[in-house]
């Protein structure tokens, strides 16, 4: 409360708690006057309705906004398995391919490629969510055939992009794990119809989005009864000599806060192919649970993402060093 409230004002702040079922207890300093708010959902209160009460001069949550992303939640930390891919275990899993599909032959040379080098999940776009209405947006629904050729081929679980609630259905008659980019994280009406698709969902962190709202989002699918895997993809920051600022810290805090799983993009952090290895071992060192790595058969012929794109021998280099790093740190690839 401010400095000299009334009793009034007091007593109203603490009716108000009262008539939302909520416990309070009163701290009374020398000059101030500090109510605590008690009860299990707090965390999903709006503080607005304190906050507007005459006399209180600030609300501070302490209840954490999510609550099934939560560690409280589960204690044990999530892990779950799509197809025989376990996400969430000891195995790092690797997440490869191209940016987009863009043709038979591409997908599945890049598909033989990544598998070659022990990828055990095979990623491309057929729905593009671009900066640009101009740029090319993906071979669409018949991308979405081709991800199936391909997976009848090489025997490997499918990760795509989802874009909109109408195509959800769609999209998850194709995929094992549906992905919802960056930009999408707080597309609240794909969130909940993805909830219902019966795939496990990658979630991209929102580029501008912090470790809170990008939890509080991932609630929206668990509240649908839907497996989660995070995924940090870097965030815009100062920093322009990268394409994003990739957030490292987030795994040991996400590890901290939170029992899903978390994996790392370094290809969209990096935006260029120099830095992914790096980037991607570092992420491996700091405790993520898989990566989603850009590889493409002819980077330099690449429709999107060539730059940072791995060549398949550069991606086949890496995961033998990143074998190396997993050891280091008790996990296996
Ligand atoms: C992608 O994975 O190709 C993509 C568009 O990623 P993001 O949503 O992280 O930008
Ligand atoms: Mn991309």
């Amino acid at each position: 409360m401010k400095t000299g409230a009334s009793r009034k004002e007091l007593d109203a702040v603490v009716e108000k708690a009262k008539s939302c079922d909520l416990d309070v207890q009163l701290n009374m300093g020398t000059d101030k006057v500090v109510v605590a708010i008690l009860g299990s959902t707090t965390g999903q209160l709006d503080t607005g309705i304190f906050a507007v009460l005459p006399g209180v001069e600030s609300v501070t949550r302490i209840m954490k906004q999510y609550k099934l992303a939560s560690r409280e939640f589960k204690p044990g930390g999530s892990r779950f398995t799509c197809g025989d891919v376990e996400i969430g275990g000891e195995r790092v899993v690797v997440m490869a391919g191209p940016c987009a599909v863009e043709s038979e032959t591409q997908l599945l040379e890049a598909a033989r490629s990544v598998k070659k080098a022990g990828a055990s999940v095979l990623r491309g776009g057929a729905y593009k969510p671009r900066t640009s209405p101009f740029s090319f947006q993906g071979l669409q629904k018949s991308g979405l055939e081709l991800l199936a050729k391909v997976k009848r081929e090489v025997n490997m679980p499918i990760v795509t992009e989802v874009v909109e609630p109408k195509n959800v259905k769609l999209v998850a008659d194709y995929a094992d794990l549906l992905q919802i980019g960056s930009r999408n994280m707080q597309n609240y009406a794909l969130l909940s119809v993805a909830g219902r698709s019966n795939r496990p969902v990658v979630l991209k962190r929102g580029f501008s989005c912090t470790i809170t709202e990008w939890l509080t989002a991932a609630d929206y699918l668990l509240a649908e009864g839907n497996d989660v895997v995070l995924c940090e993809r870097g965030i815009r920051t100062f920093e322009d000599s990268v394409r994003f600022s990739l957030d490292i810290s987030s795994i040991p805090v996400l590890k901290k806060f939170s029992h899903l799983p978390v994996i790392v993009d370094p290809s969209h952090a990096a935006g260029h192919y120099s830095l992914v290895p790096a980037i991607a071992k570092a992420a491996i060192a700091a405790g993520a649970d898989g990566l989603l790595i850009e590889v493409h058969p002819n980077p330099k012929e690449a429709l999107v993402d060539g730059l940072q794109s791995l060549s398949p021998s550069d991606f086949t280099r890496l995961m033998s060093e990143l074998k190396v790093v997993a050891k280091a740190v008790g996990r296996y690839i």
